[in-house]
């Protein structure tokens, strides 16, 4: 299914805000939105006047005809900067281009190649900020994407853990995500026992998981190019009072700001839901993350839900929420689930139960 065009024409309206006449297009992750091309060299330019540029190169030439859609001009050419200036209209006084991108080097080749008459104007984050926004089919694929991964962690638990390595059983999640029909993750998965779980972004180690702690899973699967992503803790046993009564606040955190994700409310406000409980708990040092943030093509994208988010949740935009307390050397908890942000309650991506689970 090809892209819609709304999506570039949607771009194209908002130029008039940042005062360019086109934006040059340079990410890979925002030209394969904009035009469905999944290749590794491309560029685009959308133009104020209808202008829909594609520039490739050859080795694309087949799998570019069949990817972007007819709206736009579709060039191969070895040099994409040179390919799309040198097919500027006079129109272009002022081009946009991607300043969170674009490294000083292809910004000088660029500068040196639009000469003197155009200018260039920094208007990094227009495509990211539509992207925020869901259409139908990107939600369709995100939730497939966050059931294949809850089927694929069934699996895997079902199996057993303790006495595995975490290394072994982050591995095992990764293949039955493939085999599932994954492309692939959306990041390597985390798979942290114990106190190693107070690390929140733990790398899994070559040590077994044991009996009677907690186990924190954080896992995602890439699916038709969108992620996924979702963190069970489990407990492997029975668990000491302070473990049990971290996984309790956490829960409760989790619970309380999942249910604060509405349109209309800014990523700091349902943050601050979170963090107040948390706080209040005496955890204030032990929850050093935002709670949450986008996923779409990418797996952390726009809006962010944290103390910095001044964006207001809108429909369909695709959000995280995954409060955790990483006490120090003792133990780790964070509960994630993938949602859909509504103008009422929040839809739930992530299947999976959150009442503390005993997998042993
Ligand atoms: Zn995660
Ligand atoms: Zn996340």
């Amino acid at each position: 299914m090809s892209v819609p065009s709304d999506r570039a024409d949607g771009v194209a309206a908002a130029l008039a805000d940042r005062d360019c006449d086109a934006l040059l297009v340079t990410g890979l992750v925002n030209v394969r939105w904009l035009t469905g091309f999944t290749g590794s060299n491309a560029a685009a330019l959308v133009g104020r006047d209808g202008a829909r540029l594609f520039a490739t190169d050859f080795r694309y030439l087949t799998v570019s005809a069949e990817q972007v859609p007819d709206g736009w001009d579709r060039i191969i050419h070895q040099d994409l900067l040179e390919a799309i200036v040198d097919r500027l209209g006079p129109e272009v006084g002022r081009l946009g281009f991607d300043d969170a991108q674009m490294s000083v080097r292809e910004h000088r080749r660029l500068a040196e190649i639009a000469g003197d008459d155009v200018v260039l104007v920094p208007a990094g984050g227009l495509v990211e900020e539509r992207r925020a926004r869901k259409d139908r089919h990107e939600l369709q694929r995100i939730a497939a994407a966050a059931l294949l991964a809850d089927a694929a962690l069934t699996e895997v638990i079902e199996a057993g853990i303790v006495g595995r390595t975490e290394r072994d059983v982050a591995l095992d999640l990764e293949v039955a995500m493939r085999r599932l029909g994954a492309e692939g993750v959306s990041f390597p998965p985390i798979v942290a026992a114990g106190p190693h779980g107070a690390l929140p972004h733990a790398e899994p180690r070559d040590v077994a998981i044991p009996p009677d702690t907690l186990v924190v899973i954080d896992w995602g699967a890439q699916l038709d190019g969108y992620a996924s992503d979702c963190t069970r803790t489990f407990a492997t046993g029975e668990l000491s009072a302070h473990d049990a009564g971290v996984y309790d606040l956490v829960l409760r955190a989790q619970e309380t700001s999942l249910d604060a994700v509405r349109a209309g409310r800014l990523g700091r406000e349902v943050d601050a839901v979170a963090r107040d409980i948390i706080d209040a708990a005496g955890h204030r040092d032990h929850f050093g993350h935002g709670l949450g943030h986008g996923v779409g093509l990418e797996v952390h994208e726009g809006p962010r839900l944290s103390r910095l988010g001044e964006t207001a949740l809108e429909p369909s935009m695709v959000v995280t929420v995954e409060p955790g307390v990483y006490v120090p050397g003792v133990v780790g908890v964070r509960i994630e689930d993938l949602v859909v942000v509504t103008d009422g309650e929040p839809e739930v991506l992530s299947s999976l139960p959150k009442t503390l689970r005993v997998v042993r």
